[in-house]
């Protein structure tokens, strides 16, 4: 249901992240840009106004995006629609990884505040009111992305963070479960906001947050299942000791399918490539491969 890279267009690539920017960007943009006057002399201003928030949108999501890279994980695309930016953003399945990437988006958000006070500061000692109505704007929009973004409901990154930290408490399945559930009393709530204050935009985002509880709900459930898998005997996790799942659930870096690596020595069937280190099912934490086997008694 989130924008992908089909009906969108590429606009460049950086360290590695592609951004692409939806079609229906461009509506709203003109819906923007045309419908509201008053505030400026000319429409021009709110064309900035909205690029503007368009830069920003799109450091938050770089926020996130590099935040991952930095611990080992996968992101590389970057879409921006109406409804904000979607960075494709998976860390490695530890909550501290997750933590970091999730919380660098909203911290670019944070640092933003100084440099537009700043620069608030500047147009007022020698710009025009044009300047200053157009800093100001992009001020408080700032600040809402963040407080909005901060909100604790599943999937909005507030909610993340809280599941992140939900994880060191309850461990990754129960953390999920349980923020997903959260957000979906909380969008309960934003819907009875958006009905209230007439806002079309809160209620689209509203179906956008209840579907993201709901896929977490889903994988939740998923996690859950994968709890209750017969065990192997003979390796167990060096760092929560617990024993490895049976079955195929874990997916090549290299292929992307999967396999059972504690059947297959860490290497992938499908195309051979070997795994150093290899990933716990229960408390997310890499180890290296070798670590895992359990020495057999001393007689
Ligand atoms: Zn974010
Ligand atoms: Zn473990
Ligand atoms: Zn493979």
């Amino acid at each position: 249901m989130t924008p992908t890279r089909q009906g969108s267009f590429h606009l460049f690539r950086l360290a590695g992240i592609d951004l692409y920017l939806h079609w229906s960007w461009f509506l709203v943009a003109a819906y923007q840009v045309t419908s509201r006057n008053g505030e400026y002399t000319s429409p021009v201003w709110n064309a900035v106004e909205y690029l503007t928030l368009f830069v920003i949108v799109m450091m938050h999501e770089f926020g996130h995006a590099l935040a991952c890279r930095q611990v080992g994980g996968q992101a590389d695309l970057i879409v921006l629609w109406p409804l904000g930016g979607v960075a494709y953003v998976s860390p490695p399945p530890r909550p501290g990884a997750l933590l970091w990437s999730i919380a660098a988006g909203p911290l670019v958000n944070v640092l933003l505040v100084p440099v537009l006070s700043g620069l608030i500061a500047l147009a007022k000692a020698g710009g025009s009111p044009d300047v200053i109505e157009c800093v100001r704007a992009v001020w408080f929009i700032n600040v809402f992305l963040l407080v909005f973004n901060l909100l604790p409901i599943y999937p909005l990154d507030g909610g993340q963070i809280l599941r992140s930290l939900l994880w060191f408490v309850c461990g990754r399945t129960r953390s999920l479960l349980v923020a997903s559930v959260l957000g979906l009393v909380g969008a309960v709530g934003l819907l009875g906001v958006a009905v209230w204050s007439e806002s079309v935009w809160l209620g689209i985002l509203t179906v956008f947050i209840a579907l993201g509880c709901w896929r977490g709900l889903r994988s939740a459930q998923a996690l859950a299942l994968v709890l209750r898998l017969p065990r192997h005997t003979g390796f167990a996790c060096p760092v929560c000791h617990a024993a490895p799942p049976q079955g195929p659930l874990w997916q090549c870096g290299k292929c992307r399918q999967p396999f059972d690596t504690f059947i297959t020595g860490a290497v992938c069937p499908h195309c051979a490539e070997q795994f150093p280190a290899t990933g716990c099912t229960d408390c997310g934490q890499l180890s290296s491969s070798s670590a895992w086997l359990i020495a057999p008694p001393k007689l």
